[in-house]
């Protein structure tokens, strides 16, 4: 399968926050998603990154404080949908979104894909549906964001079985489409639910590793984010360990390419 690597618009934040010993510096931060060509589901995206309607969605209070907090710069041709379309594929491709969790970094371009189904752990989904106002924003939720239809066109993933050995140390994942060319497991702890997604790509294993780590130095270095940073996690304990197998996962499978979400140094193309 092949895998395209993207990123849909930025935000800032301080480096010292995304892994302990970094400067106290301001430094920009990605906001990744990928394309994936299957052979027969044809495309299909892990995530969508930033879209401008953020800053509509954050106009208002409590929203602003979202924005306030993290300020996000994304413009019109940097959306989702517009750069596959410059790779040639048209929005109404798009006939499956895997989302990660639901933090409005990862849904931003959502209402872009009109005839995609959702993909995402039951567990995600649960802690912000129906969420508003402040509940919202606590858990980095903006409703807005969602299509009316999202429920309709949803489909939890269901049915995790045990993982080939190749991709210890995860040894449990869902088969997400059947044909075990992609595995999503579990991540929770940045957010309930979180998945990553390991993706057997043409030029070998892919681990779309969402938002269990802000880099790969993070990951190779072993420097978790700073406390500061962990009160906003829905779990700061299974953040450990989810990042701690993500990072075991790097350093098992040296050739396989890494790529948490929102890290500076990950090979993004620019269509
Ligand atoms: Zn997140």
């Amino acid at each position: 399968m092949n895998v395209t690597w993207l990123a849909a618009g930025y935000c800032l934040n301080i480096e010292a926050l995304t892994r302990r010993g970094a400067p106290w510096r301001v430094a920009r931060y990605p906001a990744g998603f990928a394309l994936l060509r299957h052979p027969e589901r044809g495309a299909v995206l892990f995530d969508t990154g930033y879209h401008p309607r953020f800053h509509e969605a954050t106009a208002r209070w409590p929203y602003k404080a979202y924005a306030l907090l993290t300020p996000v710069r994304v413009r019109e041709h940097e959306s989702a949908a517009a750069q596959i379309a410059r790779l040639g594929v048209a929005p109404t491709d798009v006939r499956e979104v895997i989302v990660s969790h639901f933090h409005a970094d990862h849904l931003g371009g959502l209402k872009d894909f009109p005839r995609a189904t959702f993909r995402f752990h039951p567990d995600a989904y649960e802690t912000v549906r129906g969420k508003s106002g402040m509940e919202a924003v606590r858990r980095g939720f903006l409703p807005d964001l969602l299509p009316d239809d999202f429920e309709a066109r949803s489909e939890a993933l269901t049915g995790e079985t045990d993982l080939p050995s190749a991709f210890a140390p995860f040894t449990r994942g869902f088969d997400v489409f059947g044909d075990e060319s992609a595995w999503a497991v579990n991540v929770p702890g940045h957010a309930a639910g979180q998945i990553a997604l390991i993706v057997r790509g043409d030029r070998g294993s892919v681990l779309l590793a969402a938002d269990s780590a802000w880099s790969t130095r993070a990951l190779r270095d072993k420097a978790g984010p700073h406390k500061l940073a962990e009160r906003l996690f829905a779990d700061p304990a299974e953040e450990k360990r989810s990042f701690a197998r993500v990072s075991d996962f790097m350093a098992r499978h040296p050739d396989a390419l890494v790529l948490p979400s929102h890290c500076p140094e990950a090979p993004t193309v620019r269509p």
